[in-house]
Order: C-alpha cells, then sequence, then structure tokens
C-alpha cells in the first residue's frame, strides 16, 4: 500500500487545506495557493492533466495568459500526486486515488 500523507506543499512542507474554487479573470478552476508562490490545481477525473496545466500555469501568473504560455520549462517546477478529497491527503502517484493534484511553483531568477 502507498503512504498516504495530508495535503503538503511539495516545496515548502506547509500544511495546505483543501482545494477550493477558484475565479480569476478566465480561470476556473479548484484548487489552491501556497504562501511560497506555489499552487495546486485539482483534476477531478485524474484524465485531464493536459487541460488542469494549463489552468495551473494561469493560476500560478496570477491570470496572465500571455505570461503562462511564454513560460519556458526551466521557468517553473511542477509536480503531481494521486489526492484523496475525503481525507485531503496524498499519495505517489499510482496509488489508488481517482483526482490528482497539480502543483506547479515559478522558479525565481
Ligand atoms: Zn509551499
Amino acid at each position: 500500500m502507498a503512504r498516504r500523507r495530508p495535503l503538503q506543499c511539495v516545496y515548502c512542507d506547509n500544511h495546505l487545506r483543501q482545494p477550493v474554487e477558484i475565479n480569476i479573470k478566465s480561470i476556473d478552476l479548484t484548487g489552491g495557493m501556497c504562501p511560497c508562490g506555489a499552487v495546486y490545481v485539482l483534476d477531478r477525473t485524474g484524465h485531464n492533466l493536459g487541460e488542469i496545466y494549463i489552468d495551473a500555469l494561469q493560476f500560478v501568473c496570477k491570470g496572465d495568459l500571455d505570461k503562462a504560455l511564454g513560460l519556458n520549462p526551466e521557468d517553473y517546477e511542477s509536480e503531481d500526486m494521486d489526492y484523496d478529497p475525503a481525507s485531503n491527503t496524498v499519495g505517489r502517484v499510482g496509488s489508488t486515488g481517482k483526482c490528482k493534484l497539480l502543483f506547479v511553483k515559478l522558479i525565481e531568477k
């Protein structure tokens, strides 16, 4: 069995609250933001990561889609985790969870 643990930021270990509905400019997603600047976005089906990815990049750019689409792979880091909304816990990808959480953080230069 994969170990599950409470939802924490993958970059700074801050404990995070459950994803909530977020609307900024044209973005409409379920997720949240960590004080360290990382964002996380919930993918309820676990099969939509491509779409969620753009949303997450736009979210981390505070709604600026042009900036988001102009990002290079070296400008940010990302990580996805299996997520269980009922217990607000995460596990390694491939554990039983159906939902996924995508974390994205811009790299400060
Ligand atoms: Zn953080």
